[in-house]
C-alpha cells in the first residue's frame, strides 16, 4: 500500500490546502494529513481544533486520514510505514527550503522521499497567514477557505481579538 504523509501547520486548512489533499489522494492508496504541532508556536487554532477542520472538509475522501503529532516528521512517517511526504509548492520561494527539507528527511529515514505537487494557479498567492490576516479585517472569506470552516475561523478571529482588547 502507497501511504504518503501530507505535513504542515494548516492554521487553519485553506482551499489551498484542499487542492493539494484531492490530488494527493487520487494518487496514493492512503494520505495521512498530520498536523505538526511546533511547541514555540502558539498559532490561532489548538492542534486538535485543526485536526477537526481538516477532518471536516476532507469527509468525503475516503483514503485520507488527519492527524497531529509533536514528533520529528521522518520518526513519525518510519512509525506510520509512509515512504512519500508530499509537499505542495506554490513559488520558486518555497523550493528552497522544501527541498532542504527533503534532503534531510532522506538521511534521516533512507526510504522517505519527498513528492512536490504544484499549486494551482487559482491558489498560488494563498498561505494560511494570508487568511488570517483577511479575517482579521473582515474580509470575505469564500475565496481561501473551504465554505465548511469560515464560521470558525471567523468565529475564533473575534474571540481572539476580544481576548487581546480585555488584556491590554
Ligand atoms: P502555510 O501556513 O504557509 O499555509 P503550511 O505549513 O500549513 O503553510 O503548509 C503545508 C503544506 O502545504 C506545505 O507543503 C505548503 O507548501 C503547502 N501549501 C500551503 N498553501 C498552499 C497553496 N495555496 N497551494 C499549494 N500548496 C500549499
Amino acid at each position: 500500500m502507497r501511504i504518503a504523509i501530507y505535513p504542515g501547520s494548516f492554521d487553519p486548512v485553506t482551499l489551498g490546502h484542499l487542492n493539494i489533499i484531492k490530488r494527493a489522494s487520487a494518487i496514493f492508496d492512503k494520505v495521512i494529513v498530520c498536523v505538526l504541532v511546533n511547541s514555540g508556536k502558539k498559532g490561532l487554532f489548538e492542534p486538535e481544533e485543526r485536526v477537526e477542520l481538516i477532518r471536516r472538509v476532507a469527509s468525503g475522501l475516503a483514503n485520507v486520514e488527519v492527524d497531529y503529532s509533536t514528533e520529528l516528521l521522518a520518526s513519525y512517517a518510519k512509525k506510520k510505514k509512509a515512504k512519500v511526504l508530499v509537499k505542495g509548492l506554490r513559488a520558486m520561494s518555497d523550493y528552497e527550503q522544501e527541498v532542504q527539507m527533503a534532503i534531510i528527511n532522506s538521511k534521516l529515514y533512507p526510504n522517505l522521499d519527498t513528492v512536490f505537487l504544484p499549486s494551482s494557479p487559482k491558489y498560488t498567492y494563498l498561505s494560511s497567514s494570508v487568511v488570517k490576516e483577511m479575517a482579521r479585517y473582515g474580509v470575505d472569506l469564500t475565496d481561501f477557505l473551504p465554505r465548511e470552516i469560515i464560521k470558525d475561523v471567523k468565529l475564533k478571529t473575534e474571540t481572539e481579538e476580544k481576548q487581546e482588547g480585555a488584556a491590554e
